[in-house]
């Protein structure tokens, strides 16, 4: 069988094994002799999953029981209002470390003040900013920790006088977490906790209902905790899939075993980047993401970069191609991605280099 070098940002890689159990269980799932898509969300064998999956994200990423993590529809674009609407009364503040940033603060201001406190947005999103002070008059402070079009990250929890909130869609799972620190943590699953059609929510639950306006039915972060995931039908395969990829994340020895082999993938590519004459690193070196590496032609050989895509393609590499509003090229090595695929792209950049000399 084909298997492709696949670097794509999303929807992406994912273990081979999820894959198979998920092709399994859309022929039988469980022994019911119907199709996982075909059983009712409240049976006895559906409800084993729905626990499993709540157990592996709170024993993967030590959630305290403060909080409860929540699987929903509507992917991270619709908790940008859910955010908002569920924590926003007098003000909030945003670090705008890039566009998915911009989308967040967007639906805050249509419900009321928010503001970016700090932002990159004067060179392009290649840093994030520091040395800002976060107002202690905020109901909350929204980070984005994986800046997925730039190929920037906060590595490590910040410090924060007023309720922490983040989107971790492109680097949940990818590091312990002091989950302790946040108010919520949310994110689409499909970067690296699963396919597209189902979103996680982690949400402190004493910091809810403390907003005077009406919070609509299901844009209620109470009405899924009382609902257990369950208020409505929920995206049943996307979640399977996801306990899946969860239960490889485990075997693979959990998340201090998964930022090491990150940070190594990270750092070869890294390196042959900073090597090779012809390409060069967009990030800033400081804030540079273990997920997602992004690269152009260094200068004088701009004119070069839809050969090297020709190239790459050609020997097996696939959706390196940046962002289409930043250009140039970006490898996503999420959790899944092997690290022999990190290693045919940077055989291939140096063959690149060989082929020019
Ligand atoms: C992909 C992405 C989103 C958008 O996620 P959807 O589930 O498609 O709405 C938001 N934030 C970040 C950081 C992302 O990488």
């Amino acid at each position: 069988m084909k298997v492709a070098h696949n670097f794509n940002a999303g929807p992406c890689v994912l273990p081979r094994q999820a894959v198979e159990k998920a092709i399994e269980a859309l022929k039988d799932f469980k022994g019911t002799g119907m199709s996982v898509i075909e059983v009712s969300h409240r049976c006895k064998e559906w409800d084993e999953v729905m626990d499993e999956c709540r157990g592996l994200w709170k024993e993967l990423l030590n959630i305290p029981d403060t909080h409860e993590v929540l699987f929903l529809g509507g992917g991270a674009s619709l908790e940008f209002l859910l955010v908002a609407m569920n924590f926003l009364e007098n003000k909030a503040g945003y670090l705008e470390t890039g566009v998915w940033a911009k989308k967040a603060l967007k639906e805050a201001k249509a419900l009321g003040n928010a503001y970016a406190v700090a932002s990159s947005a004067d060179t392009t999103f290649n840093y994030i900013p520091k040395g800002y002070e976060i107002p202690t008059d905020l109901d909350y402070f929204h980070i984005t920790t994986n800046n997925t079009i730039y190929g920037t990250e906060i590595k490590y929890d910040i410090d924060c006088p007023v309720p922490l909130i983040a989107d971790m869609s492109s680097d949940i799972m990818s590091r312990p977490v002091d989950v302790s620190k946040y108010t919520l943590i949310y994110g689409g699953a499909q970067k690296n906790v699963g396919p597209a059609g189902v979103t996680f929510a982690i949400v402190k639950k004493d910091a809810l209902g403390k907003v005077s306006r009406y919070i609509p039915t299901m844009l209620d972060y109470r009405t899924h905790i009382d609902g257990k995931s369950m208020f409505n039908t929920p995206p049943v395969f996307s979640i399977f899939v996801m306990n899946e990829t969860l239960k490889w994340v485990k075997e693979m020895g959990g998340l201090e075993a998964i930022q090491k082999i990150n940070e190594e993938k990270a750092a070869m590519l890294y390196a042959e980047i900073d090597r090779n004459p012809y390409f060069v690193g967009t990030a800033a070196k400081e804030d540079r993401s273990i997920m997602n590496v992004c690269f152009v032609m260094a200068p004088g050989y701009e004119a070069l970069q839809d050969e090297f895509m020709t190239f790459a393609k050609e020997r097996g590499m696939v959706g390196i191609k940046g962002h289409r509003s930043v250009g140039g090229f970006r490898a996503s090595i999420y959790n899944a991605c092997p690290v022999e695929s990190v290693k045919a792209l940077i055989a291939c950049m140096q063959e690149f280099e060989e082929s020019k000399k």
